[in-house]
């Protein structure tokens, strides 16, 4: 959860902690004060809100429930490992400042949710948690480009780590998602398929040409929106498909 919102909402339910005091509410400036602020944190229809947070209290019991019913003996080792970014509140002490850099020319940057440890054997995995709809191939490599995490974290932990990574894995962890969990083994040919999508990006950039180009219906599920506008796809129709080959061929790519 971005930092920023925990701290308001931390924020907010001390506000009403100190609202329902009895000592407060005979402090008359103390009460309009944080009547002030209780009102600019506080959620504008009281009932969604709640019906939400009821909601998030039930997936995230349900998420801890199948956490601790793992068989297979994966131990919690690492959250919010983070790699070439500032230490900030809420990630690993064990996360470093500097970037890694993978099959020694790919320079990353990034934060993993959760690094576990198989107990039997030491060997490493790594999970991306997803909220929203589960929308990806049971088995996917890279699914067309639109599936990286789970290699590119993968590759970049067994570089800090110097230590075998098994797995990356996508773990959609609400009823939203169905609780469905992706895994995408490292393998010689997992590994080949994550080198290639950045080389093809590196291409992009070297050639100047990292333009949007999605393909049909993407943008429809896509956070980025507000920043592309609402008629990406139809401005993509317009440009000039040979010049996006390499973005044509990943799109055929498991
Ligand atoms: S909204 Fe932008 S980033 Fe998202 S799929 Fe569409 S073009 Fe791509």
């Amino acid at each position: 959860m971005d930092a920023r919102l925990r701290q308001a909402l931390e924020r907010a339910a001390e506000v009403e902690r100190q609202l329902a005091d009895p000592a407060v509410a005979r402090d008359s400036a103390q009460l309009q004060s944080l009547g002030r602020e209780h009102a600019r944190l506080a959620p504008p229809i009281r009932r969604v809100w709640d019906d939400e947070i009821d909601q998030i209290a039930r997936d995230l019991r349900r998420w801890v429930e199948l956490m601790a019913a793992d068989p297979d003996g994966w131990i919690p080792e690492w959250f919010e490992l983070a790699f070439g970014l500032p230490p900030t509140d809420g990630r690993d002490e064990a996360s470093r400042a500097e970037t890694v850099r993978i099959d020694g020319r790919f320079v990353l940057r990034g934060s993993m949710d959760l690094v576990e440890r198989h107990g039997p054997t030491g060997v490493l995995r790594v999970t991306d948690h997803k909220t929203g709809r589960a929308r990806v191939a049971d088995h996917p490599l890279v699914s067309g480009g639109e599936v990286l995490q789970p290699i590119l974290y993968s590759l970049a932990l067994e570089e800090m780590t110097g230590k075998m990574v098994h797995e990356g894995r996508l773990w959609f962890c609400t009823s939203a998602g169905q609780f469905k969990v992706v895994p995408v083994q490292l393998t010689e040919t997992s590994r080949r398929a994550g080198l290639e999508v950045l080389e093809i990006i590196d291409r992009g950039i070297e050639q100047g040409l990292l333009a949007a180009y999605p393909k049909q219906g993407a943008c429809q599920w896509c956070n980025f929106g507000a920043v592309c506008g609402p008629d990406a796809e139809r401005r993509a129709r317009r440009k000039h498909a040979a010049k996006f080959q390499d973005v044509i061929e990943l799109r055929e790519r498991e």
